[in-house]
């Protein structure tokens, strides 16, 4: 048996400590990464390879009610979480600061959105060197170390550093922007994200696109050139490589089998009885295309009259970083387009948008998921977006019809989607008449040559995929050395 360990970093952890009457509960966050991981982490088959595995991410709970968890609960597990305890201001300024207001919004092709604060860098640099110390207390030889997103580009090198031959692996879940974007971070922060990530052996991406753009910028801002997505540097090779994240097809697509969710489903649909349902759900971000969207609905509205009183359009939007005002704004700007859209259009007995702003469960989600005619997913940017991938998931009669961004990275991989220019209001209101009167058939065809490619790259088979390419290139890195 190995005794190995595989060590997974992210900046959150996937769970989270609950404190009620004195008792404490571990809760795992919803995801399908998580999921996926944790399905990873606690399967058999691959006890022989790793003899332990931890998770490392910070914590949103305070270090004391950590250790009298540790107390209450001392059970041995091959599993273990490792929270890492960061001050809230050091944490504020890096997360709210250096990741949500400077490497969100450029990554995602928002430079003017951008906040240039040396300060807030500083932090940055300040928590990837926290995160590295507590690794390397644990880190042996021989262990794999996976790195998760742009809150810990640093990191790689870090623990390079003090560990030259450690098996490191890093995967991106935004966009990589094109170099002409990349460029306009401030000179040494570039320099020092690109020397960061270089640390790894493996660099993974969603999309062929962004890995192009990353060798790009690596030639332009370090001068290394590269050859098959081999990057040779003075003392080792490194490997950026595509791998598009799945979602938990089995989990989605027998989803509409609960009662639960049948239950939400007939409930939903008893309420809009003979209307088309068009569903969106985002996460509150400006990237994600809303009031864009809603421009699109307004003039299918306008251009088409006869659909008033015979489509709903239910748009959630759930939470995300209300603290960081440009989120703030964001919300509000919605929420007067949709006002201002059902003032217009709303009779006596039909309101165009049904608009929530909240979480939804798993089975709510999927019952929306299921009943919904078409799914409106129109982000300006997205680095993959599984909503979209959960949702052809969950057309179990294969009727439905995804109209999707072009600029979302999913849409390299669901091209059989009506895929529409997220700006171009004439446009998406097109794919929406489209979408509306698609012929089953038509619809049946799309779906199963979506689903099929879904089935064949689902989670499981991306996280097999990415570490076994990290065990080829340490042993492609061998016998370069030999
Ligand atoms: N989701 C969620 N809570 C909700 C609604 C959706 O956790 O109330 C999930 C959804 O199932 C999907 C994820 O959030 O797995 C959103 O991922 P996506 O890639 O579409 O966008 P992101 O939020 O990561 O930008």
């Amino acid at each position: 048996k190995s005794d190995k360990s595989l060590i997974l970093v992210s900046n959150r952890l996937p769970f989270q400590l609950l404190e009620q009457d004195d008792q404490l509960t571990m809760k795992q966050s919803d995801g399908g990464l998580v999921t996926a991981l944790i399905s990873y982490f606690n399967a058999e088959s691959n006890r022989d390879v790793f003899q332990q595995k931890k998770w490392f991410g910070s914590a949103d709970f305070p270090e004391k009610r950590w250790k009298k968890f540790k107390k209450q609960s001392d059970v041995q597990t091959d599993f273990t979480i490792e929270p890492v305890f960061i001050d809230k201001k050091v944490y504020n300024k890096y997360y709210n600061g250096f990741c949500n207001a400077t490497l969100w919004p450029l990554f995602h092709y928002f430079p003017s959105y951008v906040v240039y604060d040396q300060e807030f860098f500083e932090n940055y640099e300040e928590v990837n060197k926290i995160f590295a110390e507590r690794l390397l207390k644990v880190i042996k030889p021989g262990d794999t170390i996976w790195i998760h997103d742009y809150q810990l580009f640093l990191l790689p090198q870090l623990i390079r550093d003090k560990m030259p031959d450690a098996t490191i692996g890093f995967f991106l879940h935004i966009p990589f922007p094109s170099y002409e974007i990349f460029r306009l971070l401030h000179s040494p922060w570039k320099e020092k994200i690109v020397r960061g990530l270089l640390g790894a052996d493996l660099i993974g991406f969603h999309t062929h696109e962004y890995v192009q753009h990353f060798l790009k910028t690596v030639r332009m801002v370090l001068g290394y050139d590269h050859h098959y997505r081999t990057i040779t540097m003075q003392d080792r090779l490194v490997k950026a490589d595509m791998f598009p994240l799945g979602i938990d097809y089995e989990k989605f697509s027998t989803a509409s089998r609960k009662p639960e969710v049948v239950q939400k489903m007939e409930a939903i649909t008893k309420n809009f009885p003979d209307k088309k349902i068009i569903f969106s759900v985002d996460r509150l971000d400006y990237t994600k295309g809303v009031t864009h969207r809603l421009l699109g609905f307004e003039r299918l509205l306008e251009k088409h009259p006869e659909w008033i009183e015979k489509v709903v359009f239910v748009m959630v939007i759930v939470p995300s970083r209300q603290i960081i005002s440009k989120y703030n704004e964001r919300r509000i700007l919605i929420e007067e387009n949709v006002g201002r859209l059902n003032g217009k259009y709303s009779t006596l007995s039909w309101q165009p948008v049904i608009y929530r702003y909240n979480n939804l469960d798993f089975e709510e989600l999927c019952a929306l998921y299921h009943v919904a005619d078409a799914a409106l997913i129109t982000p300006l940017r997205d680095g993959m977006n599984l909503v979209a991938k959960e949702y052809i998931a969950c057309c179990s009669e294969q009727q439905g019809v995804l109209i999707l961004s072009e600029l979302a990275g999913a849409a390299s991989e669901l091209g059989e989607a009506l895929l529409v220019n997220p700006l171009d209001t004439e446009e998406m209101s097109e794919a929406i008449q489209q979408a509306l009167t698609m012929q089953p058939e038509e619809q049946r065809r799309k779906i199963s040559q979506m689903q099929k490619r879904l089935i064949d790259y689902d989670v499981h088979s991306w996280v097999n995929d990415f570490l076994f390419q990290l065990t080829e290139i340490k042993q492609q890195q061998k016998t370069e050395q030999q």
